[in-house]
């Protein structure tokens, strides 16, 4: 079956003898037993709920693994893979070592420099778009396992890492590989497929799809890591809410044409940008002129709507966001709607500073502009961009107050 039909069609309520062609919402805590000693299917929603069932089933099956988790956000969903990950065959003492990409979504640097590096995991940070980096990395000996965490496309440079390589390397040294495929969605890449061990999403953005909900996916493969991660989520109540897991039914079903048509306007949208002379470089893995462009076209179905340019001035970049008037300025992305950010001072501000100094983050620069295109005609898009990118010399300049070359990241 082609994609586009997997998406669109599914069992919605399977078993169930009314036949409803949309999955009801068990909007319930408890399941009444048979008896005091006899389980049901269910008994508890945060142990298990018909209506998140339906939605991991196919999160599975769109992921192409066997086991699909759905949390309370992508975060949820990162921090309960790293922990299962880590649980795994390590002893406390020795919990085993992380191997992260050089830019991850700011919150992902956030949990791994607060909370899992403090718990005894050693984490290297290394460009995963350099094959040669990575091999060096996972050849020196780790105590406990290793895991690779990428995200390819990255979040917000759109740096295209390999993933079928990188799983390779990853599994000739007995380590394993989790790429957070939120920027393309099921529906443009599947890692798993790929040779990865695991995939997770901020469902957040394309799964949803409509920016109604917050939720996180895992799927996997891996029957030893299913149960790790199945156990976490009942044992730390983190699976998504049945009213959040029918939403996210609801944006599976509309996802193909949605993140198919957001591409082909954010290719349109990339290609007026690099013809533009304020702007002096785009990251869209859809131009030619991009760097992992023919690595991307080899492991993905299209390039996302993702993309980011930068303008050699934080001053005018910042006033392109606020002169739009079809973008709104706002964090997250893979919405209906189309957005504008300033990354280093918004969706990447959490990054600890120190991550940055001590070398493990690279700054992004201070300049960088993201957009996440929606569903406008790109024509109106382009046109709005057009009215926005003036000229650098009309900006009003407030005093200066250390706007350098990159920004200074501070915690919020
Ligand atoms: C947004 C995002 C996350 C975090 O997801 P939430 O749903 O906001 O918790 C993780 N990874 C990537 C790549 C993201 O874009």
């Amino acid at each position: 079956m082609h994609i586009d039909t997997r998406f669109a069609r599914f069992d919605a309520a399977p078993g169930d003898p009314c036949r409803p062609t949309s999955t009801p919402i068990y909007q319930t805590a408890t399941f009444e037993q048979e008896s005091a000693l006899e389980f049901g299917r269910f008994d508890y929603t945060r142990s298990g709920n018909p209506t998140r069932t339906v939605l991991e089933d196919k999160l599975a099956a769109l992921e192409g693994g066997r086991f699909g988790f759905a949390l309370a956000s992508g975060m949820a969903a990162l921090s309960t893979l790293l922990r299962a990950a880590f649980s795994l065959g390590g002893s406390p003492a020795a919990r085993g070592s992380l191997i992260v990409g050089s830019d991850l979504y700011g919150g992902t640097t956030r949990l791994i420099e607060r909370l899992v590096a403090p718990l005894g995991v050693a984490v290297v940070s290394v460009d995963t778009t350099d094959l040669q980096a990575v091999r060096e990395t996972l050849a020196k000996p780790s105590p406990g396992p290793t895991w690779v965490l990428i995200e390819s496309p990255s979040n917000p440079l759109l740096r295209v890492s390999d993933i079928p390589a990188i799983a390779e390397l990853a599994h000739a040294c007995g380590a394993r590989l989790a790429v957070d495929n939120t920027a393309l969605s099921p529906y443009l890449q599947n890692p798993l497929t790929l040779g990865a061990d695991v995939v997770a999403h901020s469902g957040t953005k394309h799964l949803g799809g409509h920016g109604d909900v917050t939720a996180g996916a895992l799927v996997t493969s891996d029957e030893e890591l299913a149960e790790a991660i199945g156990f976490l989520q009942n044992a730390e109540g983190t699976a998504l809410a049945p009213f959040d897991s029918w939403l996210l039914l609801r944006g599976l079903k509309t996802l193909a044409v949605r993140v198919a048509q957001e591409a082909r306007n954010a290719q349109e949208v990339a290609e007026f940008l690099e013809r533009h002379p304020a702007v002096s470089k785009v990251h869209y893995p859809g131009l030619p002129s991009h760097d992992g462009h023919d690595l991307l076209e080899r492991q993905a179905r299209g390039a996302g709507q993702l993309l980011s340019f930068e303008t050699r001035d934080a001053v005018f970049s910042q006033a392109i966001c606020e002169s739009t008037r079809l973008f709104t300025i706002a964090v997250s992305f893979g919405s209906t709607h189309s957005t504008i950010s300033l990354p280093c001072k918004m969706s990447h501000a959490s990054v600890p500073d120190q991550a940055i100094e001590q070398g493990r983050i690279s700054p992004l620069p201070a300049d960088l502009v993201r957009l996440s295109i929606g569903l406008e005609n790109p024509a109106d898009l382009i046109e709005d961009l057009k009215q926005a990118l003036v000229s650098p010399a009309k900006v009003h300049r407030p005093a200066p107050h250390g706007q350098g070359l990159h920004c200074r990241l501070s915690e919020s």
